[in-house]
């Protein structure tokens, strides 16, 4: 089993790499829930829906997320009844979000919800969540404490942000099984994910930590960062807030303690000295990921190298 610890569009990239990449049912994917939103009463999780739609095949809507080829004629009637609608939320994936929130109403969990989308969507490979309790992450915009998807999505992440924080995290489980399968994994590979709003919702997880310190697997991550800063969205940015450069050296120091090898790209050359000075191995490499075939690749050298280190 390799266990990859992901968010949402960027890191399903390679997570649907990985899927690609090993025998299907050998991939468990850990998926940060801190984005998690009620809209219309309605329980939204993007960035499971994100990795499970992505290893389905049918992710791709008109906003980089949903399914592709989706229609909004839902949405647009909202709009008439006034409701804000700049969360896009597509026709059919609205069917996720309202099978998602009566199960959960009847007491089922998300983890059990998770896999039976995944299993309906025919996707092999273990989703869960991170938790099955909520958190919410919330930024510090001026003097106000805002929403991830009022900064992420209505924002546009063009707001400065001056504090984050992961609300519910004190008292937040692992879902089932994810220490399990993080103490008998393979290999841990932490995606390319944004470090402060993916990664470190789910290394904050009571247990998650620890779990990946104590495991004799090797742990990988993938750096976000190409050419000093993030590939998209706003991860460098918000590296200010734990005081670390917009680089995968940056990533590396934030992530030291717990993995044993970085992949970086090979722009980022110089900075190979600086983060085997953290004990941390690194693997030189085009991380940029354009198409399906730079995906597989990408994963296949992770994979490698992950193996090269135990
Ligand atoms: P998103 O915010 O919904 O896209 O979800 P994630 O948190 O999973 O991923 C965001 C991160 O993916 C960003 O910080 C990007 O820098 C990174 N990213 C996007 N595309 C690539 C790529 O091709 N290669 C690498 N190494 N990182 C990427």
């Amino acid at each position: 089993m390799i266990v990859a610890l992901c968010g949402g569009v960027g890191g399903a990239k390679l997570t649907f790499g990985l899927y690609r990449t090993l025998p299907p049912d050998t991939l468990c994917v850990v998926v940060n829930t801190a984005d998690d939103l009620a809209f219309c009463g309605l329980h939204i999780s993007p960035d499971l829906d994100t990795v499970t739609y992505t290893l389905a095949g049918v992710a791709g809507g008109e906003a980089g997320w949903g399914l592709e080829g989706d229609t909004h004629g839902a949405l647009d009637m909202l709009g008439r009844y006034g409701v804000p609608v700049w969360f896009r939320v597509g026709d059919r994936d609205l069917a996720t979000h309202l099978y998602r929130t009566d199960r959960l109403r009847r007491g089922d969990t998300l983890t059990a919800v998770t896999a039976s989308l995944a299993a309906a969507l025919g996707v092999r490979a273990r989703i869960l969540p991170m938790t099955d309790q909520r958190v919410a992450t919330r930024l510090l915009v001026g003097d106000d404490w805002i929403d991830f998807q009022e900064y992420f999505v209505h924002r546009l992440h063009s707001v400065p942000v001056e504090a984050i924080r992961y609300d519910g995290i004190e008292d937040a489980c692992p879902a089932p099984s994810v220490l399990p399968d993080i103490q008998r994994a393979e290999a841990v590979v932490i995606v390319n994910s944004n470090p402060l709003l993916s990664i470190m919702p789910i290394l904050s997880v009571n247990g998650v930590r620890d779990a990946l310190a104590a495991t004799g697997a090797p742990r990988v991550a993938v750096s976000p960062m190409v050419a000093s800063g993030a590939v998209s969205g706003p991860a460098g940015d918000l590296m200010r807030l734990v005081e670390l450069p917009p680089t995968a050296m940056g990533v590396a120091a934030l992530y030291a303690g717990l993995i044993d090898g970085m992949i970086i790209d090979a722009r980022d050359e110089e900075q190979i000295p600086a983060i085997r000075g953290l004990g941390v191995e690194v693997l030189c490499t085009d991380a940029l990921m354009r198409d399906e075939r730079d995906r597989v690749r990408l994963a296949t050298e992770v994979l490698r190298f992950a193996h090269s280190l135990r």
